[in-house]
């Protein structure tokens, strides 16, 4: 993933600790002492892969009954009423579960987008900034915010926005507290307001300053729904880019998500503004939102990353599983001239994703990035008869959790396909739990069955 996309057979990879120090192939330097050696024959070893769009605490209402055939704005009605349950031990589970699966799939960066604060609990992005710590993954959560609730027009609940002041009071004191922008760093941190149909344009425009002032990263939803098109137009009277770009939001230091509904010339301004985009394909048919325009965007010099969404929308935090889906879902009534290939779907899950989240220290296995490797067992059943192109095979024929070894900033997190230091069966059943908790106490409150698989045109 170096520009030249180079590929090397008999490699390996030389770490000097945070960092990588040399890359080659065949023999490695005699004169180089090491401290440890990791054999990696049989496998084929990449830069970690970099997630650019997730809702961790989602896990926790994965393929809920209700809603696995709602499409986007009534799968968010129905589930803001599950989500006002969370508090902090959800989100440290949630938090826990999606970031090991982001690991074991191959994953070494990550960011969150987390907008969604009950009353009381302001300290989420500081629990899920804890929990990526633990595990040991790259960690570059965004302070989400809503706070125009139904009485001004929005779509959330008044009860779970917040006042723009406190929404603002609280931002800062996230980026003073765990931004760290130096090279390598492990939290960053950046500023995310929800959507255009969840904030006042005020405020989008406050955060823009807030983030620029600071020098951190603006992330939102974009053009993710037709559905969305018709609430800008009729509320803003423009599309969501328009009213985006009339509020400073396009930029080299703005990326967006899922960008389903942009024309021709919202992709040429995206090009031209450098703003980039976090292509989520499970979570756009999951939802039935659409298919983005990846083609063209790469085509026109978009940077384009990938992003396994909230997990209420995908159902999984599996990074190679949404490399796999990129790769087939652009090819259906397409040219195969049009097609994304292998490579491609590789390059956006690492280097497009490091563009979105604005690193130039991850990504690519060259001296003097983060020491973020990620080694995958190719010796199994699905990769047998795959050896003519074993890279390609990573996405062609992927294995559930096929990632044996990562490492991140020079640290092993994943040894033997297993997480270091978690006890996943613990973990799991209390994630089963406080999810039984929230769906139950949704369903008390609501009157609404929760368990209830219901059709979408039932559901009001
Ligand atoms: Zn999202």
């Amino acid at each position: 993933m170096d520009d030249a996309r180079t590929r090397l057979d008999d490699g390996w990879v030389l770490l000097e600790d945070d960092r990588i120090e040399h890359v080659g192939s065949g023999t490695v330097p005699g004169a180089v002492k090491l401290d440890r050696r990791i054999d990696a024959r049989g496998k084929v070893v990449l830069p970690g892969l970099v997630n650019t769009h997730h809702h961790l605490p989602q896990v926790l209402t994965r393929n809920v009954p209700r809603v696995q055939e709602a499409p986007l704005f009534l799968w968010l009605t129905e589930l803001y009423d599950v989500w006002r349950g969370f508090d902090a031990k959800a989100v440290d589970a949630a938090a826990r579960v999606g970031l090991g699966e982001l690991l074991l799939t191959g994953c070494t960066t990550t960011t969150d987008h987390l907008y969604l604060f009950p009353q009381g609990q302001e300290r989420f992005i500081d629990v899920e900034i804890a929990a990526a710590r633990d595990l040991g993954i790259r960690f570059q959560p965004t302070r989400g915010s809503m706070s125009r609730g139904q009485s001004q027009g929005g779509l959330p609940p008044d009860d779970i926005c917040q006042d723009e002041e406190a929404i603002l009071a609280d931002s800062k004191r996230l980026i003073r507290e765990h931004h760290d922008a130096r090279p390598r760093a492990m939290t960053r941190v950046g500023l995310a307001p929800c959507a255009p149909f969840s904030v006042s344009p005020e405020l989008m425009r406050r955060t823009a300053e807030m983030a620029r002032e600071h020098g951190v990263r603006m992330h939102t939803h974009l053009a993710e729904t037709e559905d969305e098109n018709a609430y800008c137009h009729e509320v803003y009277g423009c599309r969501p880019t328009e009213f985006l770009r009339g509020l400073g939001w396009l930029g080299d230091d703005v990326w967006l998500a899922h960008c389903v509904c942009l024309n021709r010339d919202e992709i040429a301004l995206f090009a031209e503004t450098g703003t980039a985009v976090a292509h989520c394909p499970s979570s756009n048919f999951r939802l039935g939102s659409g298919l983005a325009p990846v083609r063209d965007m790469l085509d026109a010099g978009v940077p384009v990353g990938l992003g396994v969404d909230g997990s209420a929308s995908n159902d999984t935090s599996n990074m190679l599983a949404e490399a796999r889906q990129a790769l087939l879902a652009h090819r259906p009534g397409q040219p195969p001239e049009r097609w994304i290939t292998a490579e491609e779907v590789l390059w956006m899950a690492t280097r497009g994703g490091a563009r979105c989240l604005g690193r130039d220290d991850v990504g690519s296995l060259e001296p003097g990035k983060a020491a973020d490797l990620i080694l995958v067992e190719t010796r199994r059943l699905s990769y047998a008869g795959a050896a003519s192109d074993l890279l390609a095979a990573l996405v062609f024929s992927p294995f559930p959790e096929p990632v044996d070894t990562v490492l991140v900033n020079g640290k092993i997190v994943v040894e033997g396909g297993q997480l270091v230091g978690v006890d996943v069966e613990k973990l799991v059943a209390e994630a089963d739990l406080v999810s039984d908790r929230l769906l139950r106490s949704a369903t008390r409150a609501t009157g609404k069955d929760y368990f209830a698989r219901t059709p979408a045109r039932a559901v009001r």
